[in-house]
C-alpha cells in the first residue's frame, strides 16, 4: 500500500481500523508506505507511533509539501511489494474494495483501476468540473486515459518497474498509469465524502494540475493555432478581395472605424493566447531541463538504505 498524506492527522485511526481489517483478511504480506508530504499538524507524531506498534507499516517524511502526485511517487519508488496499491487516507477510496483488485489481479490482470460511477461526496461544481476535466483530457491525450479514474488503482510490479523509468519531473499519475499501458481492468465504486477535514485541493491547484495533465498528454493546444492561423488568413484573403472589388466598383470607402478595432482586437486576443499556451509548454520544458530532484527526504523509518537517516 502507498498511501500520502498531508495533515491528515484526524483521519489516520479510522483509516488505519479498515485499512488493516481488509488487508488482514486478504491474509497476504504486506507493506504499508506512508508518505508525509510536509504535513504541519501531528500526522507524522502519529504514524512514528503507529509503527512502533506495527512495523509493517513504512514511512518517509518529505523536507516540505511537494504536492500528492510527487508523494505518490517518492512511495511508489519506495514499495518493494509484487502488487502496489496506491490510496488515499480520507477514506474516499473504500479499503474494502482492495479484496476484488487483488482477486482480479489474481485473474492476470496488471492494472486494476476504480471509477467513480458517482461521486455524492462531492459538490456539484467539483462533479461537473471533474466531468468535464476528464472527458476533455481523454479527448486531446495521445492515450486513451479512462474517465473518472483516480489514482485509486492497483499496480503490478512489472508497472510499477516502468513508471519508475518515466524520468518526468511533471507528475501526472493518471495519464502515467494509462500511458504505460498493461493488461488493464475496471472496478466502480461510489465515492463518498470526506471522512475528516477538507480537500487540500483549491480551485486555483485543481487548474494547474488540470494544464499539468493536458500539457504532459497533448500537443494539441501547441499545434492547433498554425490551423487556427490558416483559417484566418483564408478568411483575411476573401475579405481582402471583397474590399478590392468593392473599391474598384464603388470608390474609396472611408468609414471602417469599427470593423478595423474588431480585427485588430480579436487577432490581438488570439496572439496573446497562443503566446501564454507556449509559455505554459516552455515553462514545463524548463521544469525539466532544470533536472531537480523531484522531492527530498527529512526522515524515513523502517527503509534499509537510510537507516542512518531514522
Ligand atoms: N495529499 C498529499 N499532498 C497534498 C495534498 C493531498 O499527499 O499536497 C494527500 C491527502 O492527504 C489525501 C490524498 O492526497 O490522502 C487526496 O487528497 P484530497 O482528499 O485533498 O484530494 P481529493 O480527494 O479532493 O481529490
Ligand atoms: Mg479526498
Amino acid at each position: 500500500m502507498v498511501i500520502p498524506i498531508y495533515n491528515e492527522a484526524a483521519n489516520l485511526d479510522e483509516f488505519f481500523r479498515r485499512l488493516l481489517e481488509v488487508l488482514e483478511r486478504l491474509a497476504v504480506s504486506y507493506e504499508v508506505v506512508c508518505v508525509d508530504d510536509g504535513s504541519t499538524d501531528e500526522t507524522l507524531a502519529r504514524l512514528i507511533e503507529r509503527r512502533a506498534r506495527d512495523p509493517r507499516l513504512k514511512i518517509l517524511s518529505l523536507s516540505r509539501n511537494f504536492g500528492k502526485e510527487v508523494a505518490l511517487s517518492a512511495g511508489i519508488e519506495h514499495s518493494s511489494g509484487a502488487a502496489v496499491i496506491p490510496i488515499d487516507c480520507d477514506l474516499q477510496d473504500p479499503p474494502e474494495l482492495i479484496e476484488e483488485m487483488v482477486a482480479q489481479w489474481r485473474l492476470g490482470y496488471d492494472v486494476v483501476y476504480a471509477t467513480r460511477h458517482s461521486r455524492p461526496g462531492d459538490g456539484l461544481a467539483k462533479r461537473l468540473s471533474a466531468r468535464m476535466f476528464y472527458r476533455l483530457l481523454d479527448a486531446v491525450s495521445e492515450v486513451p486515459i479512462p474517465s473518472d479514474a483516480g489514482d485509486f488503482r492497483l499496480l503490478d510490479r512489472r508497472v510499477v518497474d516502468a513508471l519508475l523509468r518515466l524520468p518526468e519531473r511533471s507528475r501526472f499519475m493518471k495519464g502515467l498509469f494509462a500511458w504505460v499501458g498493461f493488461k488493464q481492468t475496471e472496478l466502480s465504486f461510489e465515492r463518498e465524502g470526506r471522512n475528516a477535514g477538507s480537500s487540500a485541493w483549491t480551485y486555483w491547484r485543481l487548474w494547474n494540475f488540470a494544464l499539468d495533465g493536458v500539457t504532459s498528454f497533448s500537443s494539441l493546444p501547441l499545434k492547433i493555432w498554425s490551423y487556427v492561423g490558416v483559417v484566418i488568413s483564408l478568411l483575411a484573403f476573401a475579405y481582402a478581395l471583397f474590399l478590392a472589388v468593392f473599391k474598384l466598383a464603388r470608390g474609396i470607402n472611408v468609414p471602417g472605424y469599427t470593423s478595423l478595432m474588431v480585427v485588430v482586437l480579436f487577432l490581438a486576443g488570439i496572439q496573446l493566447i497562443t503566446l501564454g499556451v507556449i509559455g505554459e509548454y516552455l515553462g514545463r520544458v524548463y521544469t525539466e531541463v532544470k533536472h531537480r530532484p523531484l522531492y527530498l527526504l527529512r526522515e524515513a523509518h523502517g527503509f534499509e538504505q537510510y537507516e542512518d537517516r531514522t
